[in-house]
């Protein structure tokens, strides 16, 4: 058979930034956050409510994120909603009630900043400083984050492309922050039955193309709590270094996103198929 008339793509034909190029750096990075390495062998587990909302509500939700088995806690001060009516986050206190709950629980904790100017706030009180969906392409946040010597959580814009969130990265990068995780959250297409389009393809194609981390929210990704463990498991049969999950003590009363959030004992039952699903591709959680 002449080969050369077959059709094989080989080529991914996008232009990829040269600090976040695996090709370009020849190594996986890991990035340590207060001492938990994510980019290794291991998969790391993030979770927590969407929003922090009481120290109640906080502390009982971080407690079964570290009983199940849960490594990083997360929680939002500052929220992007999409309606000015809605909760916004309890900025400050909401940080004071992080860290707090980081010494109680030992769990190191990842918080968004929305703005440049919330930036150094949130590195007083957070081991790790995200980056939403909606502000993947505010480059002077970028910019702020890479200088900010803490490592990065960063989501993909929910209209951006594979190139566009790596160039995006490239931002942090450039200001001399290597300590950044790439994050698949679904994005928007035609489909209106989930929340987003978790495009799970995306995790093989970031690893294929960058040395940086890559985790998958399933939670944002479906919408869907009942989604939310199917989608979390076939994440971590693609190659996500970890997984970031909404989990609240009590769902239903969530003042942000308790459609999507698992309750503890889902989070329990969860934890124990994912470590199945690791040993069957030769990963371990955390
Ligand atoms: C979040 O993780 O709290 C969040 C708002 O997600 P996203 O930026 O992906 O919408
Ligand atoms: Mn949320």
């Amino acid at each position: 058979m002449d080969t050369n008339s077959c059709n094989i793509q080989t080529d991914v034909k996008i232009t990829v930034p040269s600090l976040v190029s695996l090709k370009k750096k020849q190594k996986t990075t890991i990035v340590k956050v207060n001492g938990v390495e994510i980019g290794g062998s291991k998969i790391v587990i993030f979770a927590g409510p969407c929003a922090v909302e009481s120290k109640e509500q906080l502390f009982e939700t971080a407690m079964s994120v570290k009983t199940g088995g849960g490594k990083i806690l997360r929680g939002g001060a500052f929220k992007p909603r999409s309606s000015p009516y809605s909760l916004q986050g309890l900025e400050e206190e909401g940080l004071k009630l992080l860290s707090q709950i980081r010494k109680e629980t030992g769990l190191p904790v990842v918080t968004e900043a929305m703005d440049a100017r919330q930036v150094e706030l949130v590195v007083k009180y957070a081991d790790m400083i995200q980056v939403g969906s909606r502000n993947m392409q505010n480059y002077p946040l970028l910019k702020e984050v890479g200088m900010c010597g803490m490592p990065v959580l960063l989501k993909r814009g929910m209209m951006a492309t594979i190139e566009e969130f790596l160039f995006a990265a490239e931002y942090i990068l450039s200001q001399g922050n290597e300590q950044v995780v790439l994050c698949e959250r679904g994005i928007r297409t035609f489909e209106t039955s989930t929340r987003n389009t978790l495009d799970l393809s995306a995790v093989p194609m970031l690893k294929n193309l960058s040395h940086l981390p890559v985790i998958v929210d399933p939670s944002h990704g479906t919408g869907l709590r009942w989604m939310v463990p199917v989608m979390a498991k076939a994440a971590v049969a693609v190659g996500a270094d970890g997984l970031i999950m909404e989990v609240h003590n009590k769902p239903e009363e969530a003042l942000c996103d308790g459609q999507q959030s698992l309750s503890p004992d889902e989070f329990t039952n969860l934890m124990s198929d994912l470590r199945k699903v690791a040993g069957a591709v030769n990963r371990e959680i955390l």
